[in-house]
């Protein structure tokens, strides 16, 4: 633990950050680990995009484009959205930064659910903002008591649908009660990182479209296969993006990420192919875990929530999964110390976990 320094302090709030603890990768004595601890794509981006990604290098020393057009041109394309109004980043990270920084500050408060993702709290301490963290109802967004948690000074509310780490989601007509019923300050964000991995799903995207104070935002990060390329987006009312372009660094995308986004979005079979191998490996996962003891809510994203008899068991199973060489992810830290948290990998993936817990189960038993 550094000490802080007597005089050179930074700005209330930023010492109360944890940092953010990532998906592990290395498993000591296992050359070859299997990681399903990030939610990555087991198949990783398509070969279009990596080729695209390739062609970039000779252009390494110009400047990128700065306003997104050609990237957010195919985006707005995909999804029958107008592209004025969506905004690059690097990763979704960095909208819901530009979210807390242009929307929260000092005595603001910025809720986020019992369960939810990491970055929420990071990023409102970020900004001098107070979060606040609402109860969830058996791991689903509670709606009502989002609510209720609402103040004078709620700024902005985050939920991710489907949520991570839980996988679960609320339902269309649960989203719009909640932006209906929120105070007129307030800017209700929906992280749709899993939304593509949901047939049909448009992220909320419609909600945005008829209304002035929800946002959405999105990442190339999970079922596009780019995590290590930092690619994400926001869709919102003009008022909205234009506020965030405000502080958007002009080159916060570089030249290569820009090319091989593109790319990825304009291939929507490989995207399709992604989608369809999720579904199949994710829910006969589930069912295999289930049939062991070891059941799981229903996940609607690329992971699914392992839930042991207790803390000490989900510890124990982590260990044996980890003599196997298999690398999962503990959510003791967003109040789940019973569940593990495993990505869905390739079928081969899915049935060495679901090997491995059996043996587990077997041991314990
Ligand atoms: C993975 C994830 C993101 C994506 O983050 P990037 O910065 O785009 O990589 C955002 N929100 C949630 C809930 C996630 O799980």
């Amino acid at each position: 633990m550094t000490e802080p320094h007597p005089d050179i302090r930074p700005q209330p709030g930023i010492l109360d950050i944890a940092l953010y603890v990532g998906g592990e990768s290395k498993l000591q004595g296992h050359a070859e680990v299997l990681k399903l601890s990030s939610n990555e794509n087991p198949f990783g981006p398509s070969p279009a995009t990596v080729e695209a990604f390739r062609a970039s290098s000779g252009e390494l020393h110009r400047y990128p484009n700065s306003d997104h057009g050609a990237l957010r041109g195919a985006l707005g394309r995909l999804h029958g959205l107008d592209p004025e109004r969506i905004i690059c980043g690097a990763g979704s990270d960095e909208i819901i930064a530009f979210l807390c920084q242009c929307y929260a500050g000092p005595g603001d408060e910025v809720i986020h659910t019992e369960h939810g993702f990491g970055m929420y709290r990071i990023s409102a301490l970020a900004a001098g903002a107070t979060p606040v963290e609402v109860p969830e109802r058996a791991r689903h967004t509670d709606v009502d008591a989002i609510l209720a948690a609402c103040t004078a000074r709620t700024r902005l509310v985050f939920i991710a649908n489907p949520n991570n780490p839980t996988g679960t989601m609320i339902g269309e007509d649960e989203v719009t009660r909640l932006s209906e019923g929120l105070p007129p300050q307030a800017l209700l964000v929906l992280d749709g990182a899993y939304a593509e991995f949901v047939p049909g799903f448009d992220g909320g995207a419609g909600l945005v479209g008829a209304r002035e104070n929800v946002v959405m935002t999105r990442t190339l990060s999970k079922i596009y296969g780019l995590g290590g390329l930092r690619v994400g987006w926001g869709y919102g009312p003009a008022h909205v993006i234009d506020t965030l372009n405000r502080v958007r660094g002009p080159f916060n995308l570089s030249g290569p990420a820009l090319a091989a986004a593109q790319v990825a979005v304009e291939d929507v079979d490989y995207t399709a192919f992604c989608q369809a191998e999720n579904i199949l490996n994710r829910d006969r996962l589930a069912a295999d875990l289930a049939a062991l003891g070891v059941p799981s809510d229903p996940s609607f994203a690329n992971f699914i929530l392992a839930q042991f008899a207790s803390a000490a068991e989900a510890e124990a199973c982590d260990a044996h999964l980890r003599r196997a060489g298999i690398i999962v992810r503990r959510v003791a830290g967003y109040k789940l110390p019973a569940a593990l948290r495993i990505t869905v990998g390739d079928g081969a993936a899915c049935a060495r976990v679901a090997e491995a817990v059996a043996a587990f189960m077997k041991v314990r038993a």
